[in-house]
């Protein structure tokens, strides 16, 4: 079996105290049954603390409770979690000791991503000189899962490989290289399952700046729609979006011109940003056949995180950890995010 992560997994520790953006903040974290049972055998006053900070959702499962700034209830002041302070970390449930590494199992490869919505893993990703995978293998030739295609994933491992590639080493501009990548999905989609090769995304390239940032706009106010885990999201998008639409076309091309002259690493945070993103979901296509859809998640996650950073040069990692919580922790903005790039009808008359 091959097990693959990005290279600067192991490079990961959690800021505990210092994060910026605690992860302890809006999920409610279902703790798994072999953690309860653990639970009930903490010392006391543990055990009492984690019992009154234990809920029920509207699901009917049992939670940690959130107080009403939407922290854990178990956060201590000192911004750390009272079980790993007080008990040790061998006690936190599974969700909790293994955020933000998000692993998928395929039977006959499993892969391990950092998931961006930590603020320390997207600043890790955000300073790689490159996005690299480190891979073991152990020689067993384990099958896939039942229910797994072996021809449909052999084809997008061979895929991704590729795009990484053209991502990370091509000739052209990241959004040049974004457009092959959209196009080289839905001609692998197209020839993978020929009666559903209907769908399109135009992606407008910035040599038509005024496409580029209609596009951008039509993305704001698209995400903006989605169920939002903080109010502020969708204002923030309904506020930039104004602020696109009110610049000049000069204007426009200066604010650009401006963020890239400053931020001569922009590029390439981009194309790390892009790798990570078809890194984490390209291969979820072996579940549902929708290649194309998610070639559009990273052409829309790029153009929506670029023009938000042209507005606050220097906290691309925070917004991208804002982008990850909103869309890619939520399965139903996920999906209709995908549904809305993948469906002509839904897409604006300019683009
Ligand atoms: S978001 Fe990341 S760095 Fe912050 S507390 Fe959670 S795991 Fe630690």
């Amino acid at each position: 079996m091959v097990e693959r992560r990005p290279d600067y997994y192991t490079s990961f520790h959690c800021l505990g105290g210092a994060c910026p953006d605690t992860c302890c903040r809006d999920w409610s974290v279902v703790p798994d049954e072999d953690a309860l049972a653990d639970y009930a055998a903490a010392p006391s006053p543990l055990r009492e603390r984690i019992s009154q900070d234990l809920a029920t959702d509207e699901d009917g499962d049992v939670c940690f409770r959130l107080d009403e700034q939407g922290l854990c209830a178990l956060l201590t002041p000192d911004g750390l979690c009272a079980i790993q302070r007080d008990w040790g970390e061998a006690h936190l449930c599974g969700h909790c000791a293994a955020y933000p590494r998000f692993t998928e199992e395929f039977g006959c490869l499993t892969e391990t991503a950092l998931a961006v919505s930590c603020p320390e893993a997207a600043r890790l990703l955000l300073e790689a000189p490159q996005f690299a995978l480190a891979e073991t293998d152990d020689g067993r030739n384990d099958p896939p899962f039942d229910g797994v295609d072996p021809d449909l994933l052999a084809a997008l491992e061979q895929s991704r490989a590729r795009i990484l590639t053209l991502l990370n080493d091509g000739e052209g501009t990241i959004w040049e290289k974004l457009r092959t990548m959209l196009s080289r999905a839905k001609a692998l989609e197209t020839f993978l399952i020929p009666s559903d090769c209907r769908r399109e995304y135009p992606f407008p390239p910035p040599p038509f700046p005024d496409l580029f940032r209609a596009s951008a706009i039509w993305l704001f106010n698209l995400l903006a729609e989605l169920d939002p885990l903080r109010p502020d999201w969708p204002e923030l998008l309904k506020a930039r979006a104004a602020q696109l639409s009110a610049l000049s076309p000069a204007d426009y091309l200066r604010l650009r011109a401006d963020y890239e002259r400053a931020n001569p690493r922009w590029e390439r945070q981009l194309t790390n940003l892009a790798c990570y993103l078809v890194f984490r979901h390209w291969h979820k296509a072996v579940n549902d056949d929708d290649i194309y859809g998610r070639a559009a998640l990273v052409c829309a996650a790029c153009t929506v995180l670029y023009h938000l950073s042209l507005f606050q040069p220097g906290e691309e990692a925070a917004l991208w950890t804002r982008f990850s919580r909103e869309i890619e922790h939520d399965e139903n903005n996920l999906a209709d995010l995908i549904w809305a790039l993948s469906e002509p009808d839904a897409l604006p008359d300019p683009l």
